[in-house]
């Protein structure tokens, strides 16, 4: 599987990550899946609360259409043993990002936590 993302939304939610860093920032991602491709071209803020460590998000408010998820850590991209739980329940692809939030800091994760390639697609092409 691999995950195209528009280069503008992954900027404005790095930026939003490095906005709440150290806190984490959550967003579920829509867009559309095609074979073993899924591309990534909006997102959607949901209720959750800030875990110490991880953001806690209730799955009843997840959007039927949702692609995957994004959100940040404070240190590296490793999925946690949390992360690995609700992967499942957030569609197929999770992005997480690690400071200090530039593109290169971002890597993608299938729902059993394992790496697949993301790309980063210019608008209009
Ligand atoms: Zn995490």
């Amino acid at each position: 599987m691999i995950a195209i993302i528009r280069k503008d939304l992954l900027e404005g939610l790095l930026a939003s990550a490095r906005r709440k860093y150290p806190f984490e920032f959550f967003a579920l991602l829509g867009g559309r899946k095609e074979n073993n491709i899924v591309y990534l071209e909006e997102f959607y803020y949901i209720p959750w609360k800030e875990g110490y460590t991880h953001a806690i998000i209730d799955i009843n408010h997840v959007p039927l259409h949702i692609m995957g998820s994004f959100h940040s850590h404070p240190t590296s991209s490793f999925p946690s043993p949390q992360d690995k739980t609700v992967f499942p329940f957030l569609g197929y692809v999770h992005l997480i990002a690690f400071p200090p939030f530039s593109l290169e800091n971002v890597a993608a994760f299938n729902t059993e936590g394992k790496r697949i390639r993301l790309r980063v697609r210019e608008p209009g092409t």
